[in-house]
Formats: structure tokens, sequence, C-alpha cells
């Protein structure tokens, strides 16, 4: 996509990793399978199969989606006994904290460390009448646009859905901890191509604007593309009713 963006001079991408940092990766290492990788009906299929009532896995879905809940303790609604088994079989692979730097103009450019220990960006952005958050779509990107750090890099992978959506939760804490404002903006204009990773990027968006996740308007987000998929671009226009993601945006945003 072509955005100034991608131009802000990147952090660097060899930050040096905690002991925490490094437990965190070595645990999603085991076998516990990332519960935020079922969707709404896996998850009560799943609960149905530990002889918990259905209405477990909706208030489950709510604690991840809607809460942003980052360990089963915090899902108070839950009893003890239910916690505990969902600890033996279940983990939440979150996104961490990693770098962060703020420029003078209150822009803030995030580093931030993925379970498997690859490492994004993310940046707040905060105007007089927007606080916009930039995420990525990828790690690295398959495209090489000469003006963009980003396309000197290797796409290592694509992003899940919660890894993308993780970022806004945490640039929103990170617009209301400094500024006392929340998100009124996202746009995906961080590392890598976001229609490259289309399945999850609309997944992501799912959980962003429902009601039973963060309720965010989708009119307020934009997906800049590269052009590459086009197509794509219009399907996912028409699919989310999307007045933001308009025709002449997107023309600004083709090379
Ligand atoms: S498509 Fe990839 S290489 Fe091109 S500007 Fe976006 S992140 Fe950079």
């Amino acid at each position: 996509m072509i955005s100034y963006f991608c131009n802000i001079p990147r952090l660097s991408l060899c930050y040096p990793l905690s002991c925490n940092d490094l437990t965190m990766i070595l645990k999603s290492a085991e076998k516990l399978k990332d519960i935020r990788q079922l969707d709404q009906g896996k998850l009560i299929e799943e609960l149905k199969a530990m002889a918990e009532p259905a209405f477990r896995g909706k208030q489950i879905y709510e604690w991840l989606w809607k809460k942003s809940a980052r360990n089963f303790d915090e899902m108070t609604n839950l009893s003890f006994s239910l916690r505990e088994k969902l600890k033996e079989k279940f983990e939440i692979r979150y996104l961490k904290q990693g770098q962060q730097q703020k420029s003078d103009d209150r822009t803030i450019k995030n580093t931030f460390i993925l379970a498997d220990g690859n490492l994004i960006e993310g940046v707040l952005i905060p105007t007089s009448e927007r606080m916009t958050a930039c995420v990525s779509s990828q790690v690295g990107c398959s495209l090489s646009c000469k003006f963009c750090a980003t396309g000197y890099m290797e796409r290592m992978r694509n992003l899940n859905a919660d890894e993308i959506v993780d970022q806004v939760v945490l640039i929103d804490k990170q617009a209301r901890d400094n500024y006392n404002i929340p998100l009124s903006n996202i746009v995906f204009m961080g590392m890598g191509e976001p229609l490259l990773n289309y399945a999850n990027v609309m997944k992501a968006i799912h959980y962003i604007t429902s009601e039973e996740g963060l309720h965010f308007a989708a009119k307020r987000i934009t997906v800049s593309t590269s052009c590459v998929w086009v197509m794509k671009k219009y399907v996912l226009i028409l699919h989310f009713r999307c007045m933001q993601l308009t025709i002449p945006s997107v023309m600004r945003s083709c090379r």
C-alpha cells in the first residue's frame, strides 16, 4: 500500500527479548490449543465436550473478543473449576508490547512481540480530529515498494485475526493512557499488504466491528492496498457496506 505511514522510520526489529517474553514463547510451543483460533460454534462444541452448557461458550467468547481477556482468571463469571479445566486445554496467545518511541508530533511507534517471537509494528497517530491506529497485517511483506522499509524485508507469515485485533486493543489502551482519548480510526497501513492476507483481515474486521467484539464503527476503518487485489477490495467494500472504503480512496492508494 502507499502511505506516508509506511515511510515512518522503523523501530529496531531486533528488540531484545526479556525472560518473560522467552517464557511466553516457550509456553506457546507447548501443546495447549490457542483458544482464539476457535470460532464461537467450535468453542461451544468444545465446552459441550467438557460437559459444560452452551452459554458458557458465549461467555468465554465475550471475554476473549469484547473484553480482551489475557488469561482465564480474568473470566470471573466462570467457576473456578471451569477456569482450571480451560487452563489444562487452552491458552490465550496474546500480543505483547515491545519497544515504544514517542515523537514530537505525539505519534507513538510500537514494536509488538508475537507469540512465536516474530516482531511487527503498530503506530498511534494522534491529530486534532482523530486518534488513529495504524496496524500491520503480515510479518514483513512480499511486495517490494521501493519507498518502504518493509519492502526490503522478507515476508515471514500472515498475521492471524487475533494478532491484528490485539494491535487495535493495545493501541487503543495507549491512546487512553497517553491522551485520555479512545481510538477513532483504524488504518491497515502497517507492515504487509492486507489483501494478501484477505481471510484473516476480514475475520479481524469482523471481531473489531461486531457487537460481540469491540463494536468499532466499520466506516472508521480503512484498508489500504497496493492495488494488486483490487477486486477483493471491492468485495470487502460490499461486504461491510463501509462507506469509508470508497473507490476514490482505493484509487488514491494505488501506485
Ligand atoms: S505493500 Fe508492503 S512493501 Fe509496499 S508499502 Fe505496504 S508494507 Fe511496504
